[in-house]
C-alpha cells in the first residue's frame, strides 16, 4: 500500500538552506491531533534553528511553531477537540507534568519540556501532529494567516510585557512580529510606548508610530524620557547595557529572545538603583489561554506577509534582513 505523503521544508543541516522533502503524513499517537496545516508563522527562533544557534534540535527537523491547522484525525485518547475544528499549536509541545516547575505554574522551565519545530516536527509542512493537551482553539475573529503570529510572537510578547510589571513607560528594542503585537496590547493597557529599531530603519520607526508609539528612533538614541521598563526583542546583547542606560532606577530590562549575542561588560552604576535584567523563556499554557482570550478584545490586528510553503527560505532571508513588516506567514495550498 502506498503511504500518502506531504510536502515539507526541513532543516537537515544547520547553516544550509531548508530542504524541500516529501515525507509520509504522520499518524496521530493516542494523545495527538493530526492537523492539515493552513498557515504557519515564521519566527526568529526558526532563523536561529536554521543557523545552528540552538544546540538541541532533532535533525532533520520540520521547523514552525505558530501552526494554525484543521483537525483531520484524532488520537484514541483525545476528547478535547473534534474533527474539523481549527486549532493552534505553539512552541511548548510537551512537559513532564510532575517536576517542581510543572507543579508550580512554571512549566515553561520544565527540564523535560520539548518544543514544536525544534524537538518535535512543526508546521513547515502540509500536515502536522501535535499533543492535544498543548493546543489551543483559535479565536474566530482571525483568519488563519492572521492568527498564526499570535501563537509565538503574540504569546512571548505578552509574557514579556507581564514581566515588565506595572511600568507605564515602556521601551521596545527591535520592532518585528512580537513588537507589533505587544505594542497594541501595551497601548490598550494605557501604557506609553517608545520604539527602537536598527539605525536606518525609518520604515519600522513609522510602523511603530502607526501602532501608537509616542516616539520611535534608532537604538543608540536616548528616548525623550526615562523608561520604566524595556523589552528587547532583537537578538543583540549590546542592547542590554543600552537599554539599562535608558531605564530609570527600579526599572526592568526584559530579554525576550531565545538567543542573543554576548552581552558586553558594563559599569555597575547602570544596574545600580535596583534595576533588574531578566530573560523570558518559552510559554506556559496559561499564557496561551490568557493571551488568546485578550487578543480579540484589544483587538490585536496582526500584519502579515504571506509566502507559499516552498518559499520558506525566502521568508527566512527577508526576516534576517529586517525586511518583513509585521510577521511572515507560510501558507500551505
Ligand atoms: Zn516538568
Ligand atoms: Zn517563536
Amino acid at each position: 500500500m502506498m503511504v500518502p505523503s506531504m510536502r515539507t521544508m526541513q532543516v537537515v543541516q544547520p547553516g544550509r538552506p531548508l530542504a524541500a522533502i516529501e515525507s509520509p503524513i504522520p499518524s496521530p499517537q493516542p494523545d495527538q491531533l493530526l492537523l492539515r496545516v493552513r498557515a504557519c508563522g515564521v519566527c526568529r527562533t526558526d532563523l536561529h534553528l536554521a543557523d545552528g544557534d540552538l544546540t538541541e534540535p532533532k535533525l532533520p527537523v520540520i521547523p514552525g511553531h505558530e501552526i494554525v491547522g484543521e483537525v483531520v484525525a484524532l488520537g484514541a485518547a483525545v476528547t478535547s477537540f473534534s474533527i474539523g475544528q481549527r486549532v493552534g499549536v505553539p512552541w511548548l509541545g510537551h512537559t513532564c507534568g510532575s517536576c517542581a516547575y510543572c507543579r508550580s505554574g512554571r512549566e515553561n522551565l520544565c527540564a523535560g519540556a520539548r518544543f514544536t519545530g525544534y524537538q518535535i516536527d512543526g508546521g513547515y509542512a502540509q500536515y502536522a501532529v501535535a499533543d492535544a493537551r498543548f493546543c489551543f482553539p483559535i479565536p474566530e475573529a482571525y483568519s488563519d494567516a492572521q492568527a498564526a503570529p499570535l501563537l509565538c510572537a503574540g504569546l512571548i510578547g505578552y509574557r514579556a510585557l507581564r514581566m515588565a510589571g506595572d511600568a507605564r513607560v515602556i521601551g521596545i528594542y527591535g520592532f518585528g512580529a512580537a513588537a507589533h503585537i505587544v505594542a497594541q496590547v501595551a497601548r490598550h493597557e494605557g501604557r506609553e510606548l517608545y520604539a527602537f529599531t536598527r539605525p536606518d530603519d525609518s520604515e519600522a520607526q513609522r510602523f511603530a508610530r502607526e501602532l501608537g508609539a509616542s516616539w520611535s528612533g534608532h537604538s543608540g538614541e536616548r528616548p525623550p524620557k526615562p523608561l520604566e521598563a524595556a523589552i528587547i526583542f532583537a537578538p543583540v546583547g549590546a542592547l542590554v547595557p543600552t537599554a539599562l542606560e535608558a531605564t530609570a532606577v527600579g526599572g526592568t530590562v526584559v530579554c525576550a529572545g531565545i538567543h542573543m549575542s554576548d552581552i558586553p561588560s558594563f559599569p555597575y552604576r547602570i544596574l545600580w538603583g535596583e534595576r533588574t535584567v531578566r530573560s523570558v523563556a518559552n510559554l506556559t499554557r496559561k499564557d496561551g489561554e490568557e493571551f488568546l482570550a485578550l487578543a480579540p478584545r484589544v483587538p490585536v490586528r496582526t500584519e502579515v506577509e504571506l509566502f507559499p510553503l516552498s518559499e520558506a527560505n525566502e521568508a527566512l532571508a527577508r526576516l534576517r534582513a529586517g525586511r518583513i513588516r509585521g510577521a511572515a506567514v507560510l501558507t500551505c495550498e
